[in-house]
């Protein structure tokens, strides 16, 4: 029995969340989900986005799968993903990029992984204002969070046999901070010799995904930079409700879409529950069920080569919920 903490997230996170938990049951996987409350509920429950309680079970499990939380633009509560990622030292985010018979793109076979760096860059938020007319942010970019992105990067190169690690950077202008990932990611490369090594800058790469994504392999880069260009790879493949993720760190593992909470489609079993799915899918093999794993994604595959029973967005009609019992059906048949 595997012990593994759930938040079920805000927005269309619930109905994703109780999707994604109808497949794993249905794989037998005997899990014990520990389930706590961040976001919006928690809130309003306890006065705080991000309870202790959260953290505190997160830490203990070393695993967690999690629906995406609503971060309001502007003001309100900071960023409960950013916090979680900051507090568990998540420090990298997987984001595989990988096409499924079925839907359809105009872009070929693509098998792209980004790794992106999570606890630093603009992207933690640092910012203030000069004066009533002028805000700052300030980039932070060091050097052993550096070589720990870098070094992910290679390892999972290495040991999932991927043949290339493209570092991605703006350093011809931001030529310090941007300038000490591109040295780090060029020292830390010779270290393995076996997996080809090359930079691009964070533009030409946005272009070249575009024109060329099969030239391409593993990515890794700065914080910001991976934010977006996860999006785009997920554009890749056919849009956000097909992208998982994961972020890892020495202590902890918390499995989640990319996409965010959706606002507009909470409640109306409509979206997408690939996207969460996949990332169980990253747990079931963290954890050592790989088994499992695979007949998910055989069933899912299955499921979406088909084309009859999945949402919106791949031009279905299917809910939520139908698409997961469709995959359920495909599991039992196996
Ligand atoms: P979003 O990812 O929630 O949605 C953007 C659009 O993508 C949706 O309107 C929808 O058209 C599509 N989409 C997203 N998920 C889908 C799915 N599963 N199936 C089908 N289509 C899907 O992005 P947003 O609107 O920019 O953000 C909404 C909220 O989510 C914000 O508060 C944001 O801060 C938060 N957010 C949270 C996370 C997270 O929890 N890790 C990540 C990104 C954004």
């Amino acid at each position: 029995m595997h012990t593994v903490t759930l938040i079920r997230g805000d927005g269309v996170g619930p109905e994703l969340s109780a999707a994604t938990l109808a497949v794993i049951e249905a794989t037998g996987v005997k899990i014990h989900w520990e389930e706590v409350v961040a976001g919006e509920e928690a809130l309003q429950r306890f006065g705080t986005p991000l309870p202790q309680e959260a953290i505190d079970s997160i830490r203990k499990n070393g695993v967690a799968l999690k629906g995406p939380i609503t971060t309001p633009v502007g003001s309100g509560f900071r960023s409960v993903n950013v916090a979680l990622r900051k507090e568990l030292d998540l420090y990298a985010n997987l984001r595989p990029a990988k096409n499924y018979p079925g839907i359809r793109t105009p872009f070929g076979e693509i098998d792209l992984v980004v790794v992106r760096e999570n606890t630093e860059d603009l992207y933690a938020g640092v910012e203030h204002m000069v004066g009533e007319d002028a805000a700052e942010s300030i980039k932070i970019i060091t050097r052993p969070a550096c070589e720990r992105i870098v070094r992910f990067a290679f390892e999972y190169a290495v040991k999932n046999r991927r043949r290339k690690v493209t570092a991605v950077h703006k350093a011809n202008i931001m030529k310090l901070t941007d300038g000490l990932f591109l040295e780090t990611a060029r020292q830390i490369a010779q270290e393995y010799p076996q997996v080809e090594f090359e930079d691009r800058i964070v533009d030409n790469m946005a272009m070249q995904l575009v024109q060329k994504p099969q030239l391409y392999d593993v990515l890794v880069m700065p914080n910001l930079y991976g934010d977006i260009i996860s999006d785009l790879c997920a554009g890749l493949v056919g849009g956000l409700g097909v992208a998982p993720g994961a972020n890892l760190g020495r202590e902890a593992a918390l499995f989640e879409p990319v996409h965010g909470s959706a606002p507009k489609y909470a409640g109306q079993n409509r979206v997408n529950p690939t996207a969460m799915i996949l990332s169980a899918v990253m747990m079931l093999r963290h954890i050592g069920e790989a088994e499992a794993a695979e007949r998910v994604e055989a069933a899912l595959s299955a499921v979406l080569e088909e084309g009859k029973e999945v949402t919106y967005d791949l031009g279905g009609s299917a809910g939520t919920m139908e698409m997961a019992q469709a995959i359920v059906r495909r599991l039992k048949q196996q």
